[in-house]
């Protein structure tokens, strides 16, 4: 496609904090395939792109909110590919767009406004055959899980000991526990508050709910979803400062500094290969204001 699966950078962290522990940190960069598709939404999107070709569909429908990653990947990947694209947007449509809205529609997406109701009825809808191809809100689905097992191969994931990724909706979680093997710890950083579903969701997106090597942190929302404050932000000045990563406000700054921490507590053992799935994102910070970050 439109995109170097082939070439993920892997990004080695130098540290005294891993070199004295002798932890290895790895960040599999899939923020950079793409600006706007970044990260695991490419993924997720795949399969359901490779049913629109099979049926010779053009049209493609998701769902999403104002900020939604998933949206702005879904507009860009569609018009790439020749693709019409709608887009249902959870709540009343605003006076301002957001700069993500603004994109999507840059790149060809209508956008229809759902009020939360609706959306909330809606915005699950699968539908795939030659007149529409509808994708569940940030793909949560069989197909979107399969797409994100290919993250495994192409980040090289074989060699970890530990992965770490951020999760949402639990796709790309899902994906990754299709691959990896029972000496491999999952390790997923939850951005919503009190996420208590993980289970029912693994076992719709797998149907297998239960994984002996999944480990979930679920201390490091910050408050719940999107919600920042001053010392998330410093942190990831500082690991822009320090690694030259940036990282996204909603996902991989709190996956970030909840591996750091754990770091330091000694949470992983001498020998210990971490790699780290950056999801991408960082269109997201956009709609911080101007100057709270240094990249
Ligand atoms: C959407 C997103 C996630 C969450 O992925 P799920 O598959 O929904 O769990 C993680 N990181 C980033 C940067 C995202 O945009």
């Amino acid at each position: 496609m439109y995109f170097d699966r082939d070439n993920i950078m892997l990004q080695q962290i130098e540290d005294s904090n891993l070199q004295n522990r002798n932890v290895q940190l790895t960040i599999a960069r899939l923020d950079l395939l793409h600006p706007i598709v970044s990260g695991n939404k490419f993924y997720k999107l795949f399969y359901f792109l490779q049913k629109a070709a099979n049926h010779h569909c053009k049209k493609i429908q998701t769902f999403g909110g104002a900020y939604s990653n998933h949206l702005a990947a879904t507009a860009y990947a569609t018009q790439a590919g020749g693709l019409e694209s709608t887009g249902m947007v959870r709540g009343e449509e605003p006076s301002n767009l957001s700069l993500t809205l603004q994109q999507c529609k840059a790149n060809g997406m209508q956008l229809h406004f759902l009020p939360r109701k609706e959306y909330k009825e809606a915005c699950l809808h699968f539908e795939a055959n030659s007149n529409l191809i509808s994708i569940p809100e940030g793909g949560y689905h069989p197909l979107g899980a399969k797409g994100a097992a290919l993250i495994y191969e192409d980040a090289a994931l074989q060699n970890a000991t530990h992965i770490c990724l951020a999760m949402g909706t639990a796709t790309t979680l899902a994906g990754i526990l299709q691959k990896a093997s029972m000496y491999q710890n999952v390790i997923a950083v939850p951005v919503l508050k009190g996420m208590n579903d993980i289970e029912e969701r693994l076992l719709y997106l797998n149907g297998q709910g239960r994984y002996s090597n999944l480990k979930i942190w679920d201390e490091y929302h910050f408050g719940g979803y999107a919600k920042t404050n001053e010392s998330l932000l410093q942190f990831m000045n500082f690991l822009y400062q320090q690694y030259k990563l940036p990282t996204d406000i909603v996902y991989t700054s709190k996956l970030m500094y909840a591996l750091m921490e754990k770091i330091e507590q000694n949470y992983f053992p001498a020998g210990s290969r971490i790699v780290c799935i950056h999801t991408g994102g960082l269109q997201g910070n956009c709609s911080l204001p101007k100057n709270s970050l240094i990249f």
